[in-house]
């Protein structure tokens, strides 16, 4: 209200302990294309991202890797600016937590809580989780963290306090009153439900580790990574600094419109953020908005299932503006959503290619044949056909739907629409026949041809300019084409069917998508094969752990139980054989479960298998037999420590072959984090060896 002119976006700050994947491309093309299309619209907009560089990992991760935090963390963060350059991301600033401005704008937060009594010290002694930088209500040493399974370490410090308690009723409230401030839905009411449970003062302070900002007046302390980290929304655009020109930028863009961020992150953005900042009496953002996560066909990316995704990959292929509107059409935006490399090449071979580009192609090089590249004049209203007014008509249709499923975040439906009319004027030129119509004699012929171009060539314009915002680079070389100059210029406000101007000169008119085949997967397939065998030859540290606030950051131990299956010998299989249907409820019958034989199986012999520093060779004790099985465990177990331990073994699965070893059942484990980091089931009673589980 205060200020409608101005749009403020931020993604969430990525956590330079791993680097980046698609599941951080996603969240930044879907700000990317919001942002790109606010500008289209007239409005003056700040699009922030940056990256999140404080905490203990991050200490520990660059003693691992030999070199200082800060080294540590420049390597990784340029990374991630060299990528959103080649995915053509219009970010107005790049905020990193190490910058100055980011840490006096942190201190003066700080600073601000303490001086309206909400920080006060206390002492705590507790269990911590490092993994989420968290303390936790857990008993005793190794107590596993409730929020990710890891073992935790047993602190004892002299902490600052945040008065989270205080702020139950005020949080409760805003979510009550501004309906909006968590979409969706259901993120919404899992926040009320943990807020109604009751909320413990935060510690904000750790004493145990150096690398982060110290509270002010006692160096002592470092302050919480979280509320690090939060305020980067604020410090980018100024807060903490005395500089008038500082303070006017915060003014005028605070506070943000749209907060984007995992669903993994909602409580930390929707109970924690707002509490600090009312406690800090700063105006609250207006939306949180948390999407869902990006999966590889059907499970989740992780190094040690093989399959993460990295955007260089199709950067090299097909291009970022494939990659864009992959990820923006295929995903149902809050939902989580597959990724695959078939569905990919699919998508842009149907959409792209054949779609878009096919229109584009054929409209323009017959104003360029047969009226010398100048767009022709459509006949009078009144001359028109049925076809010519429907598309016309669908045109304007197409606009006003465009826009609310876009506004409403529902991109995929917006594209869908959008290539509605793409398909609907492919259409129009195939029952048209221009090129029969431009063989024919005669003045009548002559002006329908006109007609039929003219209007193909405006619903080529009307799309062009309403998917610039998601696929930037191909619609400003369709809009050269068209002879309209720079396309960033063009207000979408104003867009409207009949604003093509007859006589515009085309521009030279060639292809604008590359062609994709089956080799094209292929080739995505061999580049990722290499680029994992040569991030695992690094194998630092800075792999091993998922992102704090990044997309698809920490997953909680219910959702990653499953069983490990160590990487197959190439994914071209699955690729092509794409996932198996579930049923409609994603459930399956007793039977079904019962098809699967569990048992109890001792550990007899675990050795390394030489040339696969992930893979351990067991022979396992199933009670009738002794079983030879390869599973991807060496990286978080010692195969001494495994000798004469019980595990869960599937007993019934085909034997398949796992670097020439024959691997006859699979090890049951809890799969964490990013990475997959396995976890053995197990028992807490004593089971006999080949007791079936049931
Ligand atoms: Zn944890």
């Amino acid at each position: 209200m205060d200020n409608p002119a101005k749009f403020y976006i931020t993604t969430p700050i990525y956590y330079v302990n791993a680097h980046p994947h698609i599941g951080h491309t996603y969240t930044t093309v879907v700000c990317d294309a919001i942002a790109r299309r606010q500008r289209m619209m007239g409005m003056d907009t700040y699009f922030l991202t940056g990256t999140d560089e404080h905490g203990q990992k991050i200490e520990r991760s660059a003693t691992a890797a030999g070199c200082t935090p800060k080294e540590f963390v420049d390597k990784i963060a340029a990374e991630y600016r060299e990528l959103w350059e080649r995915m053509k991301l219009s970010y107005d600033d790049f905020i990193r937590t190490t910058e100055p401005r980011h840490v006096r704008g942190v201190q003066a937060l700080f600073t601000r809580l303490q001086e309206r009594g909400y920080i006060y010290k206390g002492s705590y002694s507790g269990q911590y989780c490092v993994f989420d930088e968290l303390y936790v209500d857990a008993v005793g040493p190794g107590a596993p963290c409730p929020e990710c399974g890891r073992p935790t370490e047993t602190v004892q410090e002299e902490n600052y306090f945040f008065k989270l308690s205080a702020m139950e009723d005020r949080l409760l409230k805003l979510y009550a009153e501004q309906p909006d401030f968590i979409r969706p839905e259901t993120r919404r009411n899992e926040v009320i439900a943990f807020v109604r449970s009751g909320l413990r003062d935060l510690s904000v302070s750790r004493t145990t580790f150096k690398w982060g900002i110290p509270v002010p007046g006692d160096p002592k302390h470092v302050i919480y990574v979280w509320l690090d980290a939060l305020a980067n929304y604020i410090t980018a655009i100024g807060f903490g600094s005395d500089k008038e020109k500082d303070k006017k930028k915060f003014e005028h863009y605070w506070p943000a419109d749209v907060h984007m961020i995992g669903k993994e992150i909602v409580r930390f953005h929707c109970v924690y953020w707002p509490a600090f900042l009312l406690a800090a009496e700063l105006p609250l953002p207006k939306s949180i908005v948390a999407h869902g996560w990006l999966l590889f066909e059907e499970s989740k990316m992780s190094k040690s299932r093989g399959n993460i995704v990295r955007s260089e990959t199709i950067l090299d292929t097909l291009g970022a503006d494939t990659l864009r509107y992959f990820l923006l059409r295929e995903i149902v935006f809050g939902s989580d959503g597959s990724f695959s490399f078939d569905a990919l090449v699919q998508r842009f071979n149907a959409d792209l290619a054949n779609g878009l580009g096919n229109l584009s192609s054929r409209t323009l090089s017959m104003i360029t044949r047969y009226f010398t590249g100048e767009v022709p004049y459509p006949t009078t209203a009144q001359e028109r056909t049925a076809d010519d007014r429907a598309v016309a008509e669908l045109g304007e249709q197409t606009i006003r739907d465009f826009n609310a499923q876009f506004e409403q975040f529902q991109f995929s439906r917006a594209l869908e629409t959008a290539w509605g009319l793409v398909s609907a004027v492919n259409k129009y030129i195939v029952d048209n026949e221009p090129w029969t119509l431009a063989e024919k004699p005669g003045q009548d012929a002559r002006a329908r041809l006109g007609t039929v171009l003219y209007t193909s060539a405006e619903a080529l314009r009307i799309v062009t300019a309403l998917a610039h915002p998601i696929i930037p680079e191909s619609t400003a070389r369709i809009w050269q084409q068209l002879g309209l100059g720079e396309i960033g210029k063009v207000n979408l406000r104003e867009l409207k069917w009949g604003q093509l101007q007859i006589g515009t000169k085309l521009g030279t008119v060639e292809a604008v998508f590359p062609r994709a085949d089956k080799s094209t997967i292929e080739r995505m397939q061999k580049m990722e094969q290499e680029r994992s065998t040569v991030s695992e030859s690094q194998s630092q540290a800075a792999e091993t752990e998922p992102a704090r606030t990044g997309a698809q950051a920490g997953q909680r131990a219910t959702e990653a139980a499953g069983p490990v299956s160590p990487a197959p010998p190439s994914k071209s299989a699955e690729v092509a054989a794409g996932p198996a249907a579930p049923t409609a409820d994603n459930k399956i019958s007793i039977d079904d479960f019962l098809k699967v034989e569990l048992r109890v199986g001792e550990v007899k012999v675990a050795e390394k298998v030489k040339g696969a520093d992930k893979l351990l060779r067991m022979e396992v004790d199933i009670g009738t037999e002794v079983r030879q099985i390869v599973a991807g465990i060496a990286k978080a177990y010692d195969p001494e420590k495994l000798i004469g331990r019980k595990v869960v073994i599937v007993a019934n699965l085909q034997p398949r072959k796992l670097r020439g070893l024959e691997s006859q059942g699979m090890i049951v484990a809890a799969s964490l984090g990013d990475e997959g980091l396995p976890v053995l089931a197990g028992f807490l009673e004593d089971v006999p060896v080949g007791a079936k589980l049931k």
